[in-house]
């Protein structure tokens, strides 16, 4: 099989940028930062088509955050139908393990050749069209799953459409991680945009004064150390918390679609 013939490059080559959220350890913000990316693009003028692939499996949030994690994906022909988190516009499509969950708090309990089969599936069964950025949510640091998908994406590595960008936090337990991470992009040859410092500081809710909880400008100065992009500092939020983590959710436990039916489809020896 050529490297343009597989069935990831066939999905995924109408797909013009494919940006992968990186973070070196988890709660530092790389979903919310995805989230608010996928937002971000989707509201400029151009009307651009986005989509979010969260690939977070054993702790999806992105549903939750679009509030949309009570939609069922549905199976056609052609592949999985992503949910769009905008309805009939259709420009802002999702797809993550949470939707295969039947409950929200359910957890996936694979090892690694299932994760891998999964991711796989990710990539070339959703039916993610014509896209202009799809963000790809990660989980922290750097495992199987980065590797699954730096695997099944390098066929399109020498379209030149990959990218990553760094998340991290002001302290310098996360700088380190980050800078494993920074590692993991230079082994695979994955260029990185920048890197974004969250948590940076809190901002009142009252007065907007950005207080500085932590150390500051970590994030700054371990981007011009290691010749990256820094792409900004992101203060503490408290309506930020309250926007990703409510919504109008169906009650807790309300059955979606049954993630072993899915998984049974994989092609996978464990
Ligand atoms: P990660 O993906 O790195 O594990 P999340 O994006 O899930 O982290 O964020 C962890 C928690 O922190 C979530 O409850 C989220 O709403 C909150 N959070 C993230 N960024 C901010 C911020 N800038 N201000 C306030 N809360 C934030």
């Amino acid at each position: 099989m050529s490297s343009s013939d597989t069935p990831v490059f066939r999905r995924l080559q109408n797909v013009k940028h494919i940006i992968i959220v990186l973070s070196g350890k988890g709660g530092v913000g790389k979903s919310s930062v995805a989230t608010q990316l996928a937002l971000s693009l989707y509201s400029l003028p151009s009307s651009p088509r986005i989509g979010i692939l969260d690939i977070d499996l054993t702790g999806p949030s992105i549903p939750r955050m679009l509030g949309i994690d009570k939609h069922p994906v549905h199976q056609s022909s052609d592949g999985w139908v992503p949910v769009f988190a905008d309805g009939s516009s259709a420009r802002l499509a999702c797809m993550s393990v949470g939707f295969l969950l039947k409950r929200r708090g359910d957890s996936v309990v694979w090892r690694g050749p299932k994760k891998n089969a999964m991711i796989r599936q990710f990539l070339s069964d959703v039916r993610w069209g014509e896209l202009d950025h799809l963000i790809i949510d990660t989980p922290p640091g750097t495992s199987d799953e980065h590797l699954s998908l730096m695997e099944h994406l390098a066929p399109l590595q020498t379209l030149s459409r990959l990218s990553s960008i760094l998340v991290t936090t002001p302290q310098v337990v996360a700088l380190t991680d980050t800078i494993k991470c920074l590692s993991f992009t230079r082994t695979v040859s994955l260029p990185v945009l920048g890197l974004i410092e969250n948590m940076s500081g809190y901002a009142c809710p009252c007065c907007g004064e950005i207080t500085n909880l932590f150390s500051t400008g970590g994030g700054d100065a371990m981007a011009n150390r290691e010749g990256l992009l820094f792409l900004g500092a992101l203060p503490i939020d408290t309506q930020l918390v309250d926007l990703l983590d409510s919504g109008g959710h169906p009650p807790e436990g309300e059955s979606v679609t049954n993630i072993d039916a899915y998984s049974n489809d994989l092609h996978i020896n464990e």
